[in-house]
């Protein structure tokens, strides 16, 4: 069996009738980027023959491409911390938020790419291919992890570090949803203010 997108050439067993019915029209849908409905037809054809090693490689495969494309698209995200200037920084609360979401839900897609790549490797631990596929599945859930754990960190520290109200309105800042900006006060002080707040403070 040949994957020649990823560039991987895995020799895994698979049947002629795996092959037709569902390697073929897969990699079809693969071929048009198309890879959650690639995914479904390899599923079934795991549902029917559970033991298809081609099958297997292949779930593994295209989850890592959902994963991949999501991530990519996560580039065009709205930048979740901007500089306002003069060492002020505009924090996204809701985008922080929603990207977090994002994150673990690559994340979901990643672990299930990597249990089937698991009960591949119970039934072939000496493929170097599959090893080298679970590495890079495994450096890549590890990446991820660890940047949403950072934002996470930033996220709860920041009311230990800030406070919890807003120097302009005296008001209580959510940092999970608000625009919120930091800004120096003293040499240890960080203030934080709402968006709103600081730009009518800015103007006057
Ligand atoms: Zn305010």
């Amino acid at each position: 069996m040949h994957v020649a997108e990823g560039g991987f050439d895995v020799p895994l067993k698979c049947s002629p009738e795996e092959y037709k019915h569902f390697v073929e029209p897969a990699m079809q849908e693969a071929q048009n980027s198309n890879f959650p409905s690639a995914l479904d037809i390899v599923e079934n054809g795991l549902n029917a023959h559970p033991a298809s090693e081609g099958l297997m490689f292949l779930k593994a495969y295209f989850g890592y491409k959902i994963a991949d494309t999501m991530s990519s698209e996560l580039t065009s995200f709205p930048k979740v911390i901007q500089s306002l200037g003069n060492g002020a920084l505009m924090v996204d609360g809701s985008m922080t938020s929603q990207l977090l979401g994002k994150f673990e839900e690559i994340v979901k897609i990643l672990s299930e790419a990597e249990e089937s790549i698991n009960e591949l490797l119970q039934v072939n631990p000496s493929s170097q291919e599959v090893v080298a596929f679970k590495g890079y599945i495994d450096s890549r859930k590890n990446q991820l992890g660890q940047e949403s754990e950072n934002m996470k960190a930033t996220i709860s520290n920041t009311p230990n570090i800030a406070g919890s109200f807003c120097v302009g309105c005296r008001k209580s800042i959510s940092y999970d949803t608000q625009k919120v900006v930091f800004r120096k006060s003293s040499a240890s002080q960080l203030e934080a203010w709402h968006l709103p707040c600081f730009q009518s403070k800015v103007k006057n």
